[in-house]
């Protein structure tokens, strides 16, 4: 897990998934405030990107890193 290497793009794995039962989400727009689509449902939210931080279990996925 790295916290640091979050940007648009990168899959997440939040401490709590979506109500729809899914926790994979995708930053679609990463600033003060991100922007976070739920692979599951498509829902998009908009979170600041402090409580994205605090909220993130795992980084699935940066494709800087494959
Ligand atoms: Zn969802």
């Amino acid at each position: 897990m790295n916290k640091d290497k979050l940007k648009k793009g990168s899959i997440l794995v939040l401490k709590k998934g979506h109500p729809c039962g899914e926790n994979l989400w995708e930053i679609i727009r990463f600033g003060a405030v991100c922007k976070l689509k739920c692979l599951g449902c498509q829902r998009e939210v908009l979170m600041n990107r402090m409580d994205l931080r605090k909220k993130v279990k795992k980084v699935v996925n940066n494709e800087e890193d494959n």
